[in-house]
């Protein structure tokens, strides 16, 4: 199915700050998962939750790797070893934060073909995948942060530039 962009909303919006409701049927939000491809693809991100192009459902895809679609994910399991990363949002540009979250995650989660799914992963893929369930809980990363005076907020064109760069490696959220 062929996707098209869709706009983020801004990071003050309600959908954002609130828990997204379950996806009842898997067949219903192909559509809309298309469109998320297409949007996180052009944005440069690697996850985009459906609260951040204002559908309040649970649901976020990823593309570290081979892209993937994640419908009502439950995090079964995290490793009690926690590790810092420095994590941005697509949701709020030019901020960027160091959180710590478990090093590694499992997440149990359906596909767009209505078959549930179990996925271990960590660095990146783990980092993202706690990030995005976040977003599913009205959690943004800012409410993580230990000191969230830390936050670093970068000029437009130091943004910009690290965004392309991202494009290439692959590490906005
Ligand atoms: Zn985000």
């Amino acid at each position: 199915m062929e996707g098209k962009r869709l706009p983020l909303v801004p990071s003050d919006h309600p959908v954002l700050h609130k828990t997204a409701s379950k996806v009842p049927k898997p067949a219903e939000v192909r559509g809309l998962v298309a469109d998320m491809l297409v949007t996180m693809k052009t944005e440069g991100g690697v996850g985009l939750a459906a609260p951040q192009v204002g559908r309040s459902v649970r649901l976020f895809v990823t593309g570290i790797g081979d892209q993937r679609v994640f419908i009502n994910p439950e995090l079964e399991q995290a490793s009690d070893e926690l590790i810092w990363w420095e994590e941005g949002c697509l949701s709020l540009p030019r901020l960027l934060g160091d959180v710590q979250r478990p090093g590694q995650v499992t997440v149990a989660a359906t596909g767009l073909d209505g078959k549930r799914f179990t996925l271990t992963a960590d660095q990146l893929y783990g980092r993202v995948i706690q990030h995005e369930i976040d977003h599913l809980d009205g959690i943004l990363f800012p409410d993580r942060m230990t000191d969230v005076t830390k936050i670093r907020e970068l000029t437009e064109e130091e943004w910009q530039s690290r965004f392309q760069n991202k494009r290439l490696h692959d590490e906005e959220m």
